[in-house]
């Protein structure tokens, strides 16, 4: 079977010319065109990259090309979310179903800003603060972002998981992880896989 072509991440052109005053048109321009740039075309070397590794069976790298994916893939999802929350002097403000989980989450609109802007202001080096919606409280939270390449690709939707810590097989397997690991993908569910599979790309 031919491997399947990698996807591909995109730099979409910006939905505003400028943002002057707050943000400077030579900022914006160099943030987009060469800072998100930067982590778009990091993202399609790591896939490109995988997808070599896969064609020829040699995983040595992975490791390093996993990290490069996560760290540049998660840049380009952070990036499309930062550029997608502005607009030139603001639009709108919440109304309804956000506006509700804002005062559930929050109290209030201004609580939930004095929060979101003290995140921001307390983020250790680099990172983001992120309005972000919490499924399993189904709450409004705010978060602080150091290294967002711990996180994998932002906005990923876990289909199928496989736990690797060490209380998910060392009884049986003592430190023989790869024995576990081999023997796991042979209990797959690709049913419920397929069922997960299907709501995300819905
Ligand atoms: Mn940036």
């Amino acid at each position: 079977m031919a491997a399947p072509k990698p996807q591909v991440f995109s730099l979409p052109p910006l939905p505003y010319k400028s943002l002057d005053p707050v943000i400077d048109d030579a900022t914006l321009a160099l943030h987009h065109d060469k800072h998100h740039a930067a982590y778009v075309t990091g993202a399609n070397k790591a896939l490109e990259e995988l997808a070599k590794a896969r064609d020829a069976g040699d995983f040595a790298l992975l490791k390093h090309w996993e990290r490069e994916l996560a760290f540049h893939g998660s840049g380009v999802v952070l990036h499309n979310l930062y550029w997608a929350g502005m607009w030139p002097g603001g639009r709108g403000k919440p109304e309804g179903a956000l506006a509700e989980a804002i005062d559930a989450g929050f109290g209030s609109l201004a609580r939930m800003q004095a929060q979101l802007a003290s995140a921001a202001k307390a983020v250790e080096g680099s990172g983001w603060a992120v309005v972000a919606w919490e499924p399993a409280t189904t709450r409004l939270a705010v978060l602080q972002v150091e290294k967002h390449q711990d996180l994998t690709v932002w906005g990923c939707v876990p289909i199928l998981i496989c736990d690797v810590w060490e209380h998910a097989y060392y009884l049986k397997y003592q430190n023989r992880r790869p024995d576990y690991v081999d023997a796991w993908m042979k209990i797959i569910d690709w049913q419920s896989a397929a069922a997960r599979f299907a709501a995300a790309v819905k």
